[in-house]
């Protein structure tokens, strides 16, 4: 499969790994929006939010443990102040790489509403 996270995953790619567990891996954003921008993904590939499988226990599992990951990430960066975690999701989403993600965002204030 041509996907770009998915080659992260596998090392292909080159990424600033800073967290891998059994389902999750993590790096820096390539074009970071804030001054912590990382990403957290599942090993598996799924397209995105809206392809989890519908009564799927694993599914549930797994989008826990991406935003425990997330916290979890928080705390090692000591965003103590906040942070936000976004999925964007589908084009009107402005999802742009198809390999499930959430962007963890902190170390300054973010603003609402999101553009
Ligand atoms: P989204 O627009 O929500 O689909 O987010 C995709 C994110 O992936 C963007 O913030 C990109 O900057 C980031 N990105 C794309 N390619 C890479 C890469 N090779 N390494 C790290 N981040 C990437
Ligand atoms: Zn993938």
């Amino acid at each position: 499969m041509d996907c770009i996270f998915c080659k992260i995953v596998s090392g292909e790619i080159p990424a600033q790994k800073v967290y891998e567990d059994e389902c999750c891996v993590a790096f820096a954003d390539i074009h970071p929006q804030a001054p912590v921008h990382l990403l957290v993904i599942p090993r598996r590939h799924i397209a995105s939010l809206a392809h989890m499988g519908n009564d799927s226990d694993e599914d549930k599992k797994l989008l826990g443990n991406l935003l425990w990951a997330a916290n979890e990430l928080a705390r090692r960066q000591k965003l103590s102040k906040g942070y936000r975690v976004v999925m964007n999701t589908g084009p009107d989403g402005g999802q742009t790489v198809d390999h499930l993600h959430l962007h963890l965002l902190g170390g300054r204030a973010m603003h609402w509403p999101p553009g």
